[in-house]
């Protein structure tokens, strides 16, 4: 943040001077562009068979060599402009880094299927931002040849969340009535939601469309246990169909929250439902990295201070744990309750046959022999009972 502020600074200085030297400039400009213009008007008024006079010369030789003064002294200052530009560049050389290298994994992105895999992410990013066209030109350039199966789910996507965007609920509404039992399964409000909005509409239209309501409320029927209240007050807002729902104490029913609100539930629901995540795979990565790169530079280079290299051989983990917050969590782990490590694809958790569980390097440490003891009750088994358990 501070290194923001740093450059933030500079760019404020160039500004100020530039918003300064356009005022003046301006103001010179058109000073002169007056005086030119009225001697333009004094010197039409003569006629044209008669020289100049004495004064009209001078005035006239005053002004071009008061415009060469204005042109250079404006030029002048223009080129003080440019090093307070480049100040600017400066300051973001000094204060971002820009060499990366020294953190990253070597071969990371080395190789055909690698760059294919990374190239299917950044497109399905693309198709996932409903940035279908450019989706389809990465799709082409890089010969990914993905298919209409795996472009379909995007494509459905937003062709629903663009009709709610524009309120229309029709498309949505087919969507989870074809999808009802798992949206049901999953514990999802999202139809009875997307009613809830066609309904709510129906009564603002007023009472031309009484009957039209009342038909509807059939929908609510699957429904009627899981959201009663709700259901109560949609009923008792038909009451105020003539007064309008505006003049009502159901007033909040049109608040335009609920189709903020929809987008978000549809997105996240039909993302569960069809196996997706919800936010772009990409972006998390690319957040997680800028979040995590400033302690990465930091601890390299005190590790280069104090000579310690070593210390981050294994490329494939970090060197300190970084705190990336709840936002990022998405997966239970494991922590060795002797080694006090976190568990790794190399280190799992076992389970022992008393139930405790640690992990496999614990495990090796405390065996003696074919014999292991439990460390917290102290029952004697097999290091070939315990078990691998995954999270
Ligand atoms: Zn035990």
């Amino acid at each position: 943040m501070d290194c923001c502020t740093a450059v933030e600074r500079e760019i404020d200085k160039v500004l100020s001077k530039f918003t300064c030297l356009q005022d003046h400039t301006n103001r010179t400009i058109g000073e002169l562009i007056n005086s030119i213009q009225s001697i333009r008007n004094e010197l039409l008024e003569v006629p044209d068979d008669q020289e100049l006079t004495a004064t009209q010369a001078l005035i006239l030789s005053q002004s071009v060599k008061r415009i060469r003064e204005a042109v250079s002294r404006m030029s002048t200052e223009h080129k003080d402009l440019h090093g307070s530009v480049s100040k600017v560049g400066k300051a973001v050389d000094r204060n971002f880094v820009s060499d990366f290298s020294v953190i990253t994994t070597d071969g990371a992105f080395d190789g055909e299927t690698k760059i294919k895999l990374l190239n299917e992410v950044i497109a399905e990013h693309f198709l996932r931002q409903g940035m279908l066209d450019v989706a389809e030109a990465l799709n082409e350039d890089a010969m990914l040849h993905l298919d209409n199966a795996r472009k379909e789910p995007f494509l459905e996507l937003h062709r629903i969340l663009g009709a709610l965007k524009v309120q229309d609920l029709r498309p949505a509404l087919e969507w989870a009535e074809a999808n009802r039992q798992k949206l049901m399964e999953q514990n999802s409000s999202l139809e009875f939601k997307l009613h809830r909005l066609y309904f709510v509409d129906l009564i603002r239209r007023g009472p031309e469309n009484q009957v039209e309501a009342l038909m509807y409320t059939r929908n609510f029927a699957p429904f009627a246990n899981q959201h009663v209240r709700e259901l109560q007050i949609l009923m008792g807002s038909l009451l105020y169909l003539k007064q309008g729902l505006e003049n009502s104490p159901y007033v909040t029913l049109l608040d335009p929250i609920y189709w903020e609100e929809i987008c978000d539930v549809f997105t996240r629901d039909a993302c569960s439902l069809m196996g997706l995540s919800v936010e772009s795979p990409l972006s998390v990565s690319i957040r997680a990295g800028c979040h995590a790169l400033p302690p990465l530079l930091s601890i390299r280079q005190v590790m280069n201070e104090r000579r310690v290299p070593g210390v981050w051989a294994n490329k494939d983990e970090l060197p300190v744990e970084i705190d990336m917050g709840m936002e990022y969590i998405y997966h239970s782990t494991f922590a060795c309750p002797i080694l006090r490590q976190q568990s790794t694809d190399n280190n799992p958790p076992l389970r022992l046959v008393c139930g405790h569980v640690i992990s496999r390097d614990a495990l090796n440490k405390l065996a003696n022999g074919n014999k292991v003891k439990c460390p917290y009750c102290p029952v004697e088994q097999l290091p070939s009972e315990a078990k691998q358990i995954f999270f």
